[in-house]
């Protein structure tokens, strides 16, 4: 199992071998990040919601990819921005049970001003 932080720590290297920081302002990873996000969504671009829950080999093998490249976008905007993905994520949680309670939220799929 490959652990968060040896894994950004290894996409800090990678770049850094390459000279690529120059090119990693947070503008433009954010902007990287939505382009591979994009990718991932072209997996399943055309199909059916039944068809996106039983991909083909290659379909998923793709959509692995592009997560993949999701995870290291994010996980290098992360690092620029010296924020720690992980607590961000459990903060945000939080953040988004306290909008969502259960009792008016659970079975709708509203938006928490419509609840
Ligand atoms: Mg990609």
């Amino acid at each position: 199992m490959v652990k968060l932080e040896d894994l950004s720590a290894e996409i800090q290297t990678f770049c850094q071998e390459r000279d690529w920081g120059q090119f990693h302002s947070p503008k433009n990873l954010a902007m990287a990040l939505s382009v591979e996000a994009s990718e991932l969504l072209e997996v399943f671009m055309w199909l059916t919601p039944e068809q996106s829950q039983a991909l083909t080999q290659e379909q998923r093998a793709a959509a692995k990819d592009e997560l993949g490249d999701v995870m290291m976008c994010l996980l290098n905007l992360a690092h620029r921005l010296g924020i720690d993905p992980l607590q961000a994520a459990a903060d945000k949680l939080e953040k988004t049970k306290e909008k969502y309670p259960v009792e008016k939220a659970k079975g709708l799929a509203k938006k928490y001003h419509e609840l």
